[in-house]
């Protein structure tokens, strides 16, 4: 039942691989409503993150996430460094020492990366960014936790992807897509995009172990 850190090692590298694998598409997407580096910007990081993981593997999840904090905000640019640095640093901190993470000690983790990263960021719901995702991700994943934690993980990812479309239509709020005021309508937002990743990422390596 309880998610060990390894399989919480994998479910990072399973979406550095994502990231890696979707970074022209990212890049594309903030080619349109910014300056065209979210894909490097978040395949820097990551890749970054992959060189640790090893080591981060056989310690607790709060130095997992911890690291992997720091090492984004210390290697990625932009809007997005910092804030899905402070998403895994509070991941981190939330966890800390336990050794057997369950379902409700992860709801309870992701739910303090949400709040850390509306705190940092300013964003509220519906402003276009990765926050559109994230936060009925989350909802979806604490709605679930009590039960199977494959359900629970499937539809926190549907749940991202929802959010991620919802605010494609709408007009930017917040960070550089802002600045297009209309024009950022009907484009999808890049940032709602790698966070859907990271759910995604999340249900298909820590769902084998449910
Ligand atoms: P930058 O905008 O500095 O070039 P990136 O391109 O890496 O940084 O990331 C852009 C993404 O960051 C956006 O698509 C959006 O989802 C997210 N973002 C920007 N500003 C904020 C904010 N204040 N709060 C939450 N997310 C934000
Ligand atoms: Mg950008």
């Amino acid at each position: 039942m309880a998610i060990t850190t390894a399989e919480l090692a994998d479910a990072v590298d399973t979406f550095a691989g994502r990231i890696h694998a979707a970074k022209e598409e990212l890049t594309t997407l903030d080619s349109a409503i910014g300056d065209a580096d979210h894909g490097i910007n978040m395949d820097r990081g990551m890749s970054a993150v992959r060189e640790i993981l090893r080591e981060l593997r056989q310690g607790d999840p709060g130095a997992l996430f911890t690291q992997t904090g720091m090492k984004l905000i210390s290697t990625v640019g932009g809007a997005s460094g910092p804030l899905y640095g402070t998403f895994f640093l509070r991941l981190g901190t939330s966890l800390g020492e336990t050794p057997e993470v369950t379902p409700r000690r992860l709801a309870e983790a992701l739910r303090a990366g949400l709040e850390g990263v509306k705190a940092r960021g300013k964003a509220e719901l519906g402003d276009k960014t990765m926050v559109d995702a994230m936060t009925p991700a989350v909802e979806a994943f604490e709605a679930g936790a009590d039960g199977d934690l494959t359900t629970a993980l499937a539809a926190a990812a549907t749940a991202a992807a929802g959010g991620r479309d919802r605010v494609t239509p709408v007009v930017a709020r917040k960070g550089r897509a802002s600045y297009l005021g209309e024009r950022s309508a009907g484009h999808q937002d890049p940032g709602a995009t790698s966070t859907t990743i990271l759910f995604e990422s999340l249900r298909d390596a820590l769902a084998v172990t449910g």
